[in-house]
């Protein structure tokens, strides 16, 4: 409950220093679980918390889950609950309850129904995303939160450290992918957010799920998974995979590719730039003759959602603080033949980075 009262308390604060917002909606999501801990469903009526620059925030509810409201961490803070009845307008509700020639700012994952009814109730005022307000404080990891962070990490290296058994030639990707599932869930997590089982070809495809293509000699196989906690707090990590012995061309792409993730994550300490962790392995990379097969980004924070702020790109000159936590994830990818990806989540230390995957992250060979 600390944690919510002193989370919403520096909202408040931004907000009343903020000259171009007055007011926020924050609907159901991961900025309502963070700022409340209350981690309603979005459906398609309105719930949602109201802060005001000079009043109190308050917290409005279908009538209907007025209880469930009651029973997550909102009712321990005592937030003010205001419900609404199922013929009322709740958009009505709200906008009577702000500014009319205002200026308020959504949470980023508000269905964009929701926000054209409120700005209908609205339209004099002016509407903005909360999303650069909000992930300001979401950035920073508590001691608390990176504990979260370090047991979803775990969590997810339990399951790498038994992909290599469920390696097979002859299995297909689902076949494998759906073993992983159930050991995502036995590790600890609440949910399976994503697994990918990119064999061969696919695993030049870096958001290539699973298909049923069958896993043959000689394939590589990226394996990216990830999900979350009961607490709310997501995993993510990669390892490769080769399935038998690989070519000596492909393993020295790897070689390349394992140094330059190495390079990244020695550059992390508190005051260098999002876009330079990004930089020093695709520099790296490039002059190894392996730059132009990296196409996306090297990373992307995490805490309550797989990907948030601090995005690792080029353009992101925001500099790294103490408690920032993200994934460093270069990979290369030549199309129609192979592909490979290595990833840890990180946290920005005093000292530099924190790493919270730990498994080998050499090429796996296994055994056919
Ligand atoms: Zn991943
Ligand atoms: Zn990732």
């Amino acid at each position: 409950v600390q944690n919510y009262l002193s989370r919403l308390a520096l909202l408040q604060n931004l907000l009343e220093q903020s000259e171009s917002v007055d007011s926020l909606v924050i609907s159901p999501g991961p900025d309502l679980r963070y700022l409340t801990g209350y981690d309603a469903i979005p459906l398609e009526r309105l719930t949602a918390l109201v802060m005001r620059a000079g009043q109190a925030p308050y917290v409005l509810s279908p009538l209907l889950e007025k209880a469930a409201a009651l029973a997550s961490p909102i009712g321990a803070i005592g937030l003010d609950i205001r419900t609404w009845s199922e013929t009322e307008n709740p958009f009505e509700m709200v906008a009577g309850t702000l500014p009319k020639n205002g200026s308020f700012a959504v949470d980023g994952r508000m269905w964009a129904d929701k926000l054209l009814r409120l700005q209908a109730q609205l339209p004099e005022a002016k509407s903005s995303s909360a999303n650069q307000l909000i992930s300001a404080l979401r950035m920073k990891k508590s001691s608390d939160e990176i504990e979260s962070l370090r047991a979803a990490g775990s969590a997810i290296d339990s399951v790498h450290a038994q992909v290599a058994g469920l390696l097979k030639v002859g299995r297909t990707e689902a076949e494998v992918g759906s073993d992983i599932e159930r050991l995502i869930i036995e590790s600890g997590h609440a949910r399976v957010d994503f697994v990918i089982v990119g064999s061969g070809p696919n695993s030049a495809s870096p958001h290539h799920e699973v298909s049923d293509r069958v896993i043959c000699a000689g394939d590589i196989v990226v394996v990216d998974i990830g999900g979350t906690m009961p607490d709310g707090y997501c995993s993510d990590s990669t390892r490769t995979y080769s399935m038998g012995e690989t070519s000596q061309s492909f393993r020295d792409k790897f070689e390349v590719l394992h140094h330059a993730q190495q390079l990244a994550t020695q550059a992390v300490k508190p005051g260098v730039s999002c876009e330079s962790i990004d930089q020093t392995a695709r520099d790296y990379m490039t002059a190894h003759g392996i730059g132009e097969y990296f196409i996306h980004r090297i990373g992307h924070g995490i805490g309550m959602e797989t990907h948030e702020e601090p995005y690792m790109v080029a353009g992101n000159k925001t500099l790294l603080e103490v408690g920032m936590a993200f994934s460093i994830e270069p990979g290369f990818y030549v199309d129609g033949q192979a592909g490979a990806r290595i990833e840890d989540i990180v946290i920005c230390g005093e000292a530099g980075a924190d790493v919270l995957n730990n498994r080998p992250r050499e090429l796996v060979e296994v055994e056919i």
